[in-house]
């Protein structure tokens, strides 16, 4: 039987299933804390409502002492991404309390140990591609576009990015379809004019990148922030 929609009443159904992931990854004795300590409990609002804006009250039966929210947005990401988010908030509460239990890499040490060796390395190298200019860009592009050409023209690249990386050869192919320094220029345009072309202007967001850039880094923060106004999309509309 599925307990957990009587043991996570605040947390919306949506988030089940990827909940469900990682609870049968953990070792038995994690696993029970999760679904049995009263003073452990997760919330988080429903998926669909990505522009809902307001207050929450809530009320719990027990005192609760660990609080793991979910946000919305950890749920355009690919799915390692979010297997990794909420593993990494439970390993949080089971790491101890205080200052303890917030160290970052002490919650990645338990990880570890469970065995998300795999979602703690793709995972990390998503955030580095998230934070880039590229990724802002390729998501407000996308954002502008309608439903019908995202899911036509991105909709086959879908798989390999939710679930691992999209590979080098792919990422070619994806020039073809798309004209990434023409949308790099156009996020960036505003910013700035003074570039004598858009190779000098790509050149010098280059060098703006947060992280060390990886060939192919910046266009490939342009396709990942296509990929998750695409799995937007999906979610609102139920195919994910
Ligand atoms: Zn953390």
């Amino acid at each position: 039987m599925n307990i957990l929609p009587q043991r996570f009443k605040h947390l919306d159904l949506d988030y089940h299933p990827y909940l469900q992931k990682v609870l049968i990854r953990l070792p038995p004795e994690i696993k029970a804390k999760v679904l049995f300590d009263p003073s452990f409990q997760i919330i988080g609002t429903a998926l669909k409502d990505f522009d809902h804006f307001g207050g929450l009250y809530i009320h719990f039966n027990d005192a609760i002492r660990h609080l793991f929210f979910i946000t919305a947005p950890v749920f355009n990401k690919p799915e390692y991404q979010i297997i990794y988010s909420i593993a990494h908030e439970i390993a949080h509460y089971i790491a101890g309390e205080g200052t303890t239990g917030l160290r970052e890499k002490e919650a990645d040490y338990l990880l570890y140990k469970w065995g998300f060796e795999e979602e703690i390395k793709k995972a990390k190298h998503f955030r580095a591609i998230a934070q880039s200019i590229g990724y802002r860009a390729g998501y407000k592009w996308a954002k502008g576009k309608d439903d019908d050409f995202i899911f036509h023209q991105f909709n086959g690249f879908y798989d390999e990015w939710n679930e691992k990386t999209i590979s080098a050869v792919r990422l070619e192919e994806l020039r073809y379809i798309v004209e990434i320094p023409s949308i790099l220029s156009t996020f960036y345009i505003g910013e700035s004019t003074s570039y004598e072309s858009m190779e000098t202007m790509i050149e010098d967001m280059k060098d703006m990148e947060v992280v060390d850039a990886e060939e192919g880094f910046l266009e490939r923060g342009v396709v990942y922030g296509i990929m998750s106004s695409l799995k937007e999309r999906k979610i609102k509309r139920g195919i994910v």
